[in-house]
């Protein structure tokens, strides 16, 4: 087995067969194809306490809406319509009823959204510490789900805006920096994503748009699924990366780098797309580089590699 989580996942994967026309491991969703011209979408994703968060850095209203949030963005990362949540928690005996209610009200500020609702889940007891796993399912036209293998060479690759602030959000809550409103903003971005459902669903239903997926772990990271899956490379030109204006003044005030959040910050839930030069994307969009056909992946612009954020 290769080492790293995306090794053990290969692994996994080697493990079944998948049937026909259904997708299994490897993209932001599962796709199983119905028999009225529609295909479901399934995800699912886990946050533990002292992997994911911390509960002294994080409030429980955020919690439950990132939580959400999170899984609600793998569906709009295949351009799909998100229809029911699932929502599994392990609970340890430290947290009180105010917790929990505010947390169901971050979930629910989120889902209504979304319009999406909790149609079941699972709630048990932990020994230590709070599990938090979130089952999302949607649907989309058959055959209209974006997948991460579809790149081809000359494609723009594309983002639906700005990278590299809840990269930033996290740091000011890790290093205690919060003085400014631009880095109370960074925070909020870092604490409540909010996914791209319209725009994913704008975007699967555009001739021309290729690969797509949602930025979870930075583009450092998440572009080299796209061009593994598509047997592709890609050259991204880092000057053209959408920055906001907070983040270049908080990264100007602490002197941290913007590129490299942008790139291995991660957690922006943005969308990442490729499309055909001349397409007529229907959202908006910074055009970052070009799907080349040799494999590899080029930084212009850049002094050093960037690998995106790796859980272990
Ligand atoms: P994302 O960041 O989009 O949620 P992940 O990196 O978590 O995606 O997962 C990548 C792919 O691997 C997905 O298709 C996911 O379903 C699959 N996967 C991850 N962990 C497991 C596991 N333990 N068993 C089966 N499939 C897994
Ligand atoms: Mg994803």
């Amino acid at each position: 087995m290769e080492k790293g989580e995306f090794g053990l996942i290969e692994w996994i994967r080697g493990q079944f067969r998948v049937p026909d026309g259904v997708l299994g491991i490897g993209d932001d969703c599962a796709v199983i194809p119905q028999h009225d011209g529609q295909e479901t979408l399934v995800t699912t994703d886990m946050l533990v306490e002292g992997t994911h968060f911390l509960l002294e850095d994080i409030d429980p209203y955020s919690l439950g809406w990132k939580s959400a949030a999170v899984n609600l963005s793998d569906i709009a990362g295949m351009g799909g319509k998100p229809v029911g949540t699932f929502l599994s928690v392990a609970l340890p005996k430290t947290l009180d009823d105010s917790f929990l209610e505010d947390f169901f009200r971050g979930y629910k500020d989120i889902s209504d959204r979304a319009g999406c609702p909790l149609l079941g889940g699972d709630t048990t007891a932990s020994p230590d510490r709070l599990c938090i796993n979130v089952t999302v399912l949607g649907n989309c036209a058959a055959g209209r789900s974006r997948k991460r293998s579809a790149a081809k060479p000359g494609d723009l690759v594309c983002v639906t805006g700005p990278l590299g602030d809840s990269g930033a959000g996290l740091k000011v809550i890790l290093d205690k920096v919060e003085r400014f409103e631009e880095e109370t903003i960074l925070r909020e971005r870092h604490y409540r994503p909010v996914p791209r459902i319209d725009e994913g669903m704008k975007l699967a239903e555009t001739p021309g748009v290729n690969a797509m997926m949602d930025i979870s772990d930075g583009i450092g990271s998440d572009l080299r699924h796209i061009l593994e899956e598509s047997g592709t490379g890609a050259r991204v030109d880092v000057r053209s990366l959408p920055l906001s204006a907070e983040l270049r003044a908080v990264c100007a005030r602490r002197g941290w780098d913007p590129v490299a959040l942008a790139l291995e910050g991660g957690e922006d839930y943005e969308l990442l797309f490729t499309c055909r030069p001349g397409t007529a994307v229907p959202v908006s969009h910074t055009v970052i580089g070009e799907i080349l056909a040799a494999p590899g992946l080029h930084w212009e612009g850049a002094e050093r590699d960037f690998i995106g954020f790796h859980h272990f």
